[in-house]
């Protein structure tokens, strides 16, 4: 454990009582601190790129909420659309415009998309696509992949990333068996290891789902040819190709991942899972597909899936905000905001000594402090965590806050300005050389 960071008397008070009333003080498990050691700071406000917390502490944020604050924190114009919305009403229970047209916005975004179903969370947006996959296929098998985090579905959490990953959880307990015996798990990046999965199960498996370019093992792009590799199989055999864009989606371009990569020559994945970024910081989420496939949900067709507040009107409304917010010059500001970070991050790495790799998809990268290139779980676990914790710790009590394990990635905004990015720079060398004495 890093020696104990800056005192934070505030934050450790709140921290003891939500000890008492919330299991390990938090409501996700990440935000607790636990591989990094220390007191998680609780937070009062957060404005453009910075957080500030219950000490009066301000920090760069290189969180983001885990991905959803792409324009900065408390953007005017998201501001303003979610007050007027709420003016309006918090909950209806009916149909509304602004489901509309955020679906329609999405559609508009990513062209092998033709309707979405909006949900309230990624995990329920993956939960469903996997039934629709395999209500429509008749199968009940799923391929998914070693450091993928696909949110908590029983199915899905073997072999996880995020939480997973980070507390070194092989599985979830309370995952019965047979929920996980129908879970294939594959390492990333494997086209033979793939492949050998269909000769073996094919007629049986219904889907392979897959975040587009993973980020909750740390940043590990697909290969090139990785994403056709799937595409092909899946369609060969039969199965569906889940193409999981909660995190990549809206994020590394207008139409996420997909936008950077496809369209594929062997066709584009059938279903898409969005979330984060298209909620812009409330909860909405969603899946989608071409209307063929979509068409086999209630009410018109036979697997159900439903939500009180699916499609809730505040949420909705901050969604679309946010989306027509992000223009082609906040994706290009994303890109020099992410690459002035990374590049700045190498340079004082490289100057104390400490073996890293950067990896990239899009404007999302992360940092694993390891001399090899991250393809899969297993060179990632290869990061020495204990040199992240102290790289950590040395940027948060310099006022940076960056995800609180060295499994993640790290998010910039539209709101990281010159004098965000200046700090986060100003932070680096030392932040590196205590990786290097840890
Ligand atoms: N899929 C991916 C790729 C994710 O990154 C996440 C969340 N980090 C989820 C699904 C689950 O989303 P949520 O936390 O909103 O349930």
């Amino acid at each position: 454990m890093p020696s104990a960071p800056d005192s934070a008397p505030a934050c450790e008070a709140l921290f003891a009582r939500a000890r008492a009333v919330v299991p390990g003080g938090v409501n996700s498990p990440v935000r607790a601190f636990r591989s990094v050691g220390g007191n998680p700071r609780f937070v009062t406000s957060a404005r453009g790129p910075y957080l500030t917390d219950a000490d009066g502490r301000e920090y760069v944020d290189l969180i983001g909420s885990w991905g959803p604050m792409i324009l900065g924190h408390t953007h005017p114009d998201v501001l303003a659309a979610v007050s007027e919305a709420a003016g309006r009403g918090f909950s209806y229970g009916t149909p509304s415009e602004n489901e509309v047209a955020l679906a329609e916005e999405i559609v508009a975004r990513v062209e092998p998309v033709e309707q979405v179903r909006l949900v309230s969370s990624g995990t329920e947006a993956t939960m469903s696509a996997l039934r629709l996959a395999r209500g429509i296929t008749g199968r009940s098998r799923v391929v998914k992949f070693a450091g993928c985090y696909h949110g908590h579905v029983d199915a899905l959490l073997a072999a996880a990333g995020s939480g997973v990953a980070t507390f070194g959880l092989p599985d979830s307990a309370g995952v019965p068996a047979s929920a996980a015996a129908e879970t294939i798990v594959l390492p990333y990046n494997d086209v033979a290891a793939l492949e050998a999965a269909f000769d073996t199960d094919g007629e049986h498996i219904a889907a392979v789902i897959t975040e587009a370019a993973p980020g909750n093992m740390g940043v590990v792009p697909p290969l090139p040819g990785f994403t056709e590799a799937l595409r092909r199989i899946t369609r060969e055999h039969g199965a569906l190709l889940i193409s999981d864009e909660v995190m990549t989606g809206f994020r590394c371009s207008r139409a996420g991942w997909y936008g950077l990569e496809g369209p594929y020559a062997a066709g584009a994945p059938d279903l898409f899972t969005f979330g984060k970024v298209m909620g812009g910081g409330f909860p909405a989420a969603a899946f989608g597909a071409p209307a063929g496939l979509m068409a086999a949900l209630a009410p018109d067709g036979p697997v159900y899936q439903a939500g009180t507040l699916s499609g809730n009107p505040v949420a909705t409304a901050a969604g679309l905000a946010t989306l027509r917010g992000c223009t082609d010059a906040v994706y290009a500001h994303l890109d020099h905001a992410a690459k002035t970070i990374a590049d700045a991050a190498a340079s004082a790495l490289t100057g104390a000594g400490v073996p890293h790799t950067i990896q990239w998809a899009g404007s999302m990268f992360s940092i694993f402090i390891t001399d090899r290139t991250v393809t899969n779980y297993d060179d990632a676990k290869t990061t020495n965590a204990p040199a992240y914790a102290a790289f950590f710790h040395s940027m948060l009590d310099q006022g940076v806050h960056l995800p609180p394990s060295a499994f993640e990635a790290w998010f910039v905004s539209a709101a990281h300005d010159d004098a965000a990015l200046d700090r986060v720079l100003a932070a680096l060398p030392a932040a590196a050389r205590a990786a290097s004495e840890s």
